[in-house]
């Protein structure tokens, strides 16, 4: 196998295109890939600051990583947030993780304990509040980014979905006919002063094998070891499995439906912007109370959402 670009070593091939690269040719495919993404959606501006969220799994390591080298070209600050979720053995090994990608591309990194916010990690806070783990997981870090990245002042958030993850969700909400659920897919979510801040989603073009095999050629730690909320016949973890296949059997489907997806986002319902503020923190909010000031009222027996915005406001960066 030789390098489509320099007739080096090849060590990939990328099916949708028939190009073959060597590890240097393919690293920068991939960022050139982010980059474009970057700039097609809009999606950082000169001067920004951007809030990375990285769980320490290989997707947002890569985001960091690799969003620290397109920061001189395109002029923007980013900084590290890790939520600490107390998963034990499984949230040490994150930890680690982060500490180290923090230190390999010098930015500062912010962990947030939930142990230390509320007094429980996340089993407890499931339990006590009745509802499944990865439901209490997505709002729980939701609040936190957002709270945090309003704290900071910060332009943006950026989450490592990728592609394969983004095609699961779309299909899915086709499926169940959310056609407002699809539209909020999209890379680009604007925020609303003082209230949300824009989320972005840098990966949206690229793959989760691609991801990975970036990890692994540029020689990026990761945490391995599933969550232990992990189940894997989840009609997500289904889904992803069989779209896996069909891309293989017809490469570059998914790429495909995301960039048409991309282009017909004007014939989707546009999501609900009405809005409204929590009674209690003040946060974007689809009732009187925010889903996370409800939840932890239901587990604790007051809604937290106001503490916990304080309690972000005096964190320092860790190392
Ligand atoms: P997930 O919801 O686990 O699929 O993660 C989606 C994205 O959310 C990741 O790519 C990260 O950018 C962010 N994220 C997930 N877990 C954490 C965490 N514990 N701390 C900070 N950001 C996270
Ligand atoms: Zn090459
Ligand atoms: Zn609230």
């Amino acid at each position: 196998m030789r390098c489509s670009i320099c007739g080096g070593n090849g060590v990939i091939r990328i099916p949708y295109s028939r190009r073959i690269y060597c590890r240097r040719h393919f690293l920068e495919f991939i960022e050139s890939k982010v980059e474009r993404c970057i700039r097609r959606y809009r999606l950082i501006r000169n001067g920004d600051l951007v809030v990375v969220g990285v769980s320490g799994g290989k997707d947002s390591v890569v985001l960091a990583y690799v969003l620290d080298k397109l920061s001189s070209v395109l002029d923007f600050d980013l900084i590290l947030l890790h939520v600490d979720l107390g998963l034990g053995v499984y949230s040490i090994e994150s930890r680690d993780v982060v500490y180290w990608v923090s230190r390999v591309i010098r930015k500062p990194l912010y962990i947030v304990s939930l142990r230390d916010l509320l007094g429980y990690g996340l089993p407890e806070l499931a339990i006590a509040s009745g509802r499944p783990m990865c439901s209490v997981c997505g709002i729980v870090k939701r609040f936190i980014l957002n709270a945090f990245a309003l704290e900071k002042n910060a332009s943006s958030i950026a989450t490592g979905h990728n592609l394969t993850d983004i095609s699961v969700y779309m299909v899915k909400e086709f499926l169940r006919q959310n056609l407002e659920g699809i539209s909020k897919l999209y890379p680009r979510i604007d925020g609303i002063d003082g209230v949300a801040v824009t989320r972005i989603r840098p990966l949206f073009e690229v793959y989760e094998w691609e991801l990975k095999a970036y990890a692994d050629l540029a020689g990026l730690r990761y945490v391995r070891t599933r969550c232990p909320g992990y189940e894997p016949f989840t009609l997500d973890n289904n889904l992803k499995q069989m779209l896996t296949a069909l891309d293989s059997k017809h490469p570059g489907l998914l790429l495909m439906m995301a960039r048409r997806f991309v282009k017909n986002i004007e014939k989707y319902p546009n999501p609900s912007r009405e809005v409204s503020k929590c009674s209690v923190c003040g946060l974007l909010s689809s009732s009187d109370k925010c889903s996370f000031c409800r939840l932890t009222e239901k587990a604790l027996g007051k809604p937290m959402g106001m503490v916990v915005r304080e309690k972000l406001r005096s964190l320092r960066p860790t190392g």
